[in-house]
């Protein structure tokens, strides 16, 4: 009966406490749960009833979670990339959510070589037409699978569709999922062309 127990992250869980927010309202209390869990709902509530954070909160949370899973594993890749290209001359830049796009975007003006991105800020800069992927010549997607899980399956769509509008270059594409289920299949004859395929 309290947001605490609801488990909507704690940063969240401090700005409900910063805003006075002590209980739940009986539409968040049925709500939140039912949206965490992933389902679709359809709720009767009035205005007063605290609707609006019935569905902020689990919005805001899930985000939450979504960059908790993803930002380190972008991090995690950037390191790697970073210290092995090491007085190689190509230069790696990192993008995700929840990060300042602003600074992102000024490290792109500088130029980039291999571009580390979490689908979702990907999808911001080509909306804000601040990269360009016609020309992209290597495409890797890491632990498609997770992605597929997390909904991102059209920012990838998008993202690849960008790659193949003309001029479009020879592109060659890395795809490394840990399970190759029948959707990561689809991925596969969709974006992959001849391709090997590893089980190890
Ligand atoms: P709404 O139904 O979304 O229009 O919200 C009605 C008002 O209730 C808004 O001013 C909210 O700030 C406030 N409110 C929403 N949830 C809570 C809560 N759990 N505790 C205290 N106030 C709340």
């Amino acid at each position: 009966n309290t947001f605490a127990e609801i488990d909507l992250g704690e940063a969240l869980n401090q700005n409900i406490k910063r805003c006075k927010y002590v209980k739940p309202t009986p539409v968040q209390r049925y709500a939140i749960p039912i949206s965490r869990a992933g389902r679709d709902l359809m709720a009767c509530a009035q205005t007063g009833s605290g609707k609006t954070a019935a569905f902020c909160f689990p919005i805001i949370s899930g985000i939450m979670r979504e960059q908790c899973v993803q930002r380190p594993r972008v991090a995690r890749i950037h390191d790697e990339a970073k210290k092995f290209s090491y007085q190689t001359g190509v230069k790696v830049v990192v993008a995700y959510g929840g990060a300042s796009i602003n600074q992102q975007l000024r490290e792109l003006e500088r130029g980039v070589d291999i571009l580390v991105a979490t689908p979702g800020r990907l999808v911001d800069l080509l909306e804000r037409d601040r990269v360009s992927l016609q020309m992209v010549k290597y495409l890797a997607l890491d632990e498609a699978d997770r992605m597929l899980d997390m909904g991102f399956e059209p920012q990838i769509r998008k993202i690849v569709e960008q790659m193949d509008m003309p001029p479009r270059g020879v592109r060659q594409t890395l795809l490394f999922s840990a399970t190759f289920p029948k959707e990561i299949q689809r991925l596969a004859s969709d974006f992959l062309s001849n391709y090997v395929f590893l089980a190890v």
